[in-house]
């Protein structure tokens, strides 16, 4: 028996078939995915096993009760805000949170704390959306829908991996492309990702050369004489403005034959969807590159009809709904602004709520900061993992270190985050707990339990409404199910509607408990009257006072270089992890594709610092540090490098790269610059490397280590620095494995140790060392743990005769590897189908199938040039 609910990953909002017994499936009724899932999607039961799982109040490590932990959260803010008044107490919440914990929290902090103190990682992720968005359309409001690209002719992908970061979206574009092949893809991004595997055009344009090729692109859509001259005088503001700004898209990075085609391309097709995510938003420019889109669709007319649009794709699962209900410091409920007087008064009226704060409270990086300097006295972070995921995360640890209270309401005690806080609280996870979510496309699903919530678990709107009574507002909190909360959210929407807003849920505002646990997908406005167009401003009706957008003047920023001896280092995601790990790390084959941090670095850099394959590599700036493996490749820029983001102190030694990154943010949207640090990169010289495979938890604790999850238990990649004088009390620690017997072979001519532990006639531990890089065949010394085999096959390091090797995963779903399906393409199988059809590679969810084309082509290029 299946059950209904939504992904918890990604902004794209894939429903999935659920079962208890961890059995997942794509939703076929649900209109974001139609069935399909992605990797990480494919592997959510996986995710869901109690390991780990915090479920009792801790106090400074010691087991407390519920009402002792409620008491003293309550004790401790009201303190606080008695003491030192409302702005002394901050919130830091999370795009993973469902809207009825969003909304409670929003509302406990700025209607009844009295204080705009209340952020969310969301901010790292879409803020400069949010006040692009603000700027043309007076309104956060995304106008377009996902069936936009796949009614284009043109889709045009601007610092987005979709392929890797919304998969099931870059799945629809794929299958609209196979079906219309006329249909142009284009790729903006300074790395060439696996999204270029399906694009006509891949522009690799300087880190943060956007603003400038837009305001290009401006230029030459009047150069053409494409401006919708009609729409702009009924709809638009400060067209001759940002003309006059829009320059010729020099500077950008691109050559003028690039430019050329790119200009081409979108002006030749009045179907474009322009498609924005965190390369563009991560960006101390992020917002101005954001309007500098978003102002030639309003120059063309080319938005909220089918097929066109400029389109922001969100992070996280609930990145929408967080926006809604107001999660944001200087956003009020329901799309309503905070510095508008009429809406704050219209929001304390319907809350009946005591206080409301006039101003907005501090942004995430200020707000870390008010923590080091003490001005904050107490600060609950919900649901997210700051210490990772922040720039200047060390910075970030010590901050939250420095609080005189804190509390992490989490699934896990052992985050990064969690072990700076004083008190954690359980709270309910994926699958336990129940409510709703919104997608990039505005579409509320619900999220349903299929799962027992274990332990003292509790959800995390539950939580803090109890802190709500406790503080004395009971009326305000006694809501009785997550509906509850939903409905008044809904009704609020109806008060933010008469106010002239976007955001208008009205028509939900009185669902019964069952129709709420029946709730279809449904994209807002879903007002209580009559109907609404899915689509926004086909027609205008913009949220500016005069009912018109406006079109910002840009000027494109001087791109940075990098000073002296330093790359620029960008910041990434790999396919299949999730933010920091906490739940997909929990998933033997997610751990499979790519099983430590790691720095792309370009041949040309690599040479110049005298960084090796596959050698180890120091990264470092003033504000941190980390050691990586070394990835050549010309993925990346000359003089730029790019790490990705999820390895955290419980997967790696030295892998949380946001240490690195400053904390310099947009100076509108107060969204960091993630992906625009510089660093100082050198080979970080040991005396030893290692692969360890065994049937127990590792820990990350060599100078070089990083762990992963295996179908048989741990494997993981170290290295250190000093040869051990004893290898077997060596691989009995990296193993932990204390007991049982020791096989061992010296390989005298390359230097290599191998040593096999068996319990019980099993292999429960295989640990191989060596001066340089370990080449063993790690996928094949995975699978035979747990297995009677002689130790002479294990100590070989190779497949058996029978079994050749596989190769490090590639297709996570049918854990199939890089040599196999090299050798099915020497094979024969040189095309897609034919290598799917083969191997069974890509076959399920189909995330991989760049990677597979990206495989095919290279074999391809290798077999010309050796011919
Ligand atoms: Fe989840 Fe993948 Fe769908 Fe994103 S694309 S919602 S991660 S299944």
């Amino acid at each position: 028996m299946s059950t209904c609910t939504t992904c918890p990953y990604c902004g794209v909002g894939c429903g999935v078939l659920a079962a208890a017994d961890g059995s997942i499936q794509g939703d076929p009724n649900h209109p974001a995915n139609q069935g399909r899932l992605c990797s990480k999607g494919t592997a959510l039961g996986a995710t869901v096993g109690l390991e780990g799982r915090l479920l009792q109040p801790q106090l400074n490590g010691r087991d407390v009760s519920w009402d002792t932990a409620l008491h003293v959260v309550a004790t401790k803010f009201a303190e606080a805000i008695r003491d030192h008044g409302p702005d002394s107490v901050a919130f830091y919440l999370s795009g993973q949170l469902l809207t009825e914990d969003y909304y409670v929290a929003n509302k406990l902090i700025k209607g009844y704390m009295g204080t705009a103190n209340i952020d969310t990682n969301s901010r790292l992720c879409m803020a400069s959306s949010v006040a692009g968005h603000k700027r043309a359309f007076g309104s956060d409001t995304v106008p377009g829908q996902y069936a936009d690209f796949e009614q284009a002719d043109v889709v045009v992908l601007v610092g987005s991996n979709t392929a890797w970061c919304h998969p099931v979206l870059f799945r629809r574009i794929e299958a609209a492309k196979a079906a219309r092949p006329e249909m142009k893809i284009v790729v903006v991004d300074p790395r060439r990702t696996a999204t270029c595997q399906i694009a006509d055009l891949h522009l690799a344009i300087q880190s943060d050369g956007d603003a400038a090729l837009f305001n290009g692109l401006l230029t030459q859509i009047k150069a053409r004489g494409l401006i919708d001259q009609a729409y702009v005088e009924a709809h638009v503001n400060g067209l001759e403005e940002a003309l006059q700004a829009a320059g010729t898209g020099e500077g950008c990075g691109l050559d003028a034959d690039q430019l050329a085609q790119f200009f081409d391309l979108w002006c030749g097709s009045e179907k474009v969807v322009t498609l924005y995510s965190m390369g563009v938003n991560q960006s101390a420019r992020g917002t101005d590159k954001v309007n500098a889109i978003i102002n030639c669709h309003l120059a063309t007319g080319r938005i909220g009809r089918a097929g066109m649009g400029p389109f922001s794709m969100t992070g996280q699962p609930n990145a929408m709904g967080g926006r809604e209900v107001g999660g944001l410091s200087n956003m009020l409920a329901s799309h309503l602004e905070l510095d508008n007087a009429a809406h704050r008064d219209a929001v304390q009226g319907f809350w009946q709520s005591p206080a409301m704060p006039e101003a907005p409270g501090l942004k995430a990086v200020d707000l870390f900061r008010a923590c080091h300097t003490g001005k904050i006295k107490a600060l609950w972070i919900m649901s997210t993992n700051p210490v990772v995921s922040m720039p200047e995360a060390d910075f970030v640890a010590e901050a939250i270190r420095a609080v005189p209270f804190s509390v992490g309401s989490d699934l896990f005690a052992a985050t990064d985050t969690m072990s700076c806080v004083d008190l954690v609280l359980p709270a309910a996870g994926w699958g336990e707990k129940t409510g709703t979510v919104t997608n990039s496309e505005r579409c509320i699903s619900r999220q349903r339990a299929f799962l027992p919530t274990p332990g003292a678990a509790r959800p995390d709107w539950a939580i803090t409404a109890e802190v709500g009574r406790r503080m004395g507002w009971g009326d305000a909190f006694e809501y009785a199910s997550a509906a509850d909360v939903f409905r008044e959210h809904a009704a609020l929407s109806g008060v933010a509607a008469a106010l002239g807003r976007d955001f208008d849920i009205s028509g939900l505002q009185n669902i019964s408990d069952a129709d709420y646990d029946r709730l279809e997908p449904q994209v807002w406005p879903i007002p209580a009257q009559g109907t609404a167009e899915t689509r926004f401003f086909s027609n205008g009706g913009f949220y500016h006072a005069d009912g018109k957008a406006k079109m910002l003047p840009i000027t494109p920023p001087v791109l940075t270089a990098p000073v002296g001896d330093t790359l620029l280092f960008n910041t990434a995601r790999v396919r299949d992890h999730w933010h920091t790990m906490t739940r997909t790390g929990r998933a033997a084959p997610l751990g499979a594709h790519m099983g430590e941090p790691y720095l792309e670095v370009h041949p040309v850099d690599a040479d110049r610092f005298g960084l090796g394959a596959a050698a180890l590599v120091e990264v470092s700036n003033p504000h941190g540090r980390a050691v990586l493996r070394v990835l050549v490749t010309d993925r990346v820029q000359a003089g730029t490098c790019c790490a990705p983001m999820h390895w955290t102190a419980q997967t790696a030694a030295r892998g949380r790269i946001n240490a690195l990154v400053t904390g310099n943010v947009d100076p509108v949207s107060g969204q960091p610059a993630l992906k625009m640090a510089q660093v100082v990169v050198k080979p970080y010289a040991v005396g030893w490397y290692g692969f360890a495979a065994s049937a127990a938890q590792m820990q990350p604790t060599r100078p070089y280590a990083a762990i992963a999850r295996s179908k048989t238990g741990w494997r993981a990649e170290v290295a250190g620095h000093k040869t051990p004088q004893d290898w077997e009390a060596e691989a009995r620690s990296v193993l932990n494995l204390p007991d049982g017997v020791v096989s061992r072979f010296d390989d005298a001519a390359s230097g290599m140790v191998r040593i096999a532990i068996y319990d019980d006639g099993a292999l429960s531990g295989a640990f191989f060392a060596a001066p340089g890089p370990v080449g063993v065949a790690r996928a094949a010394t995975v699978d035979l743990i747990g297995q009677k085999v002689p130790a002479v096959r294990v100590l070989a390091g190779v497949p058996g005769a029978d079994q050749p090797s596989k190769g490090a995963v590639v297709c996570a779903c049918m854990d199939v590897g890089r040599h196999e399906l090299q050798r099915a393409i020497a094979g024969g199988a040189a095309s897609l189908p034919a290598l799917m059809d083969c191997t069974g590679a890509g076959t399920n969810c189909g995330s991989c199938r760049p990677e597979l084309q990206d495989l095919i082509a290279k074999t391809e290029t290798q077999r010309m040039a050796a011919e």
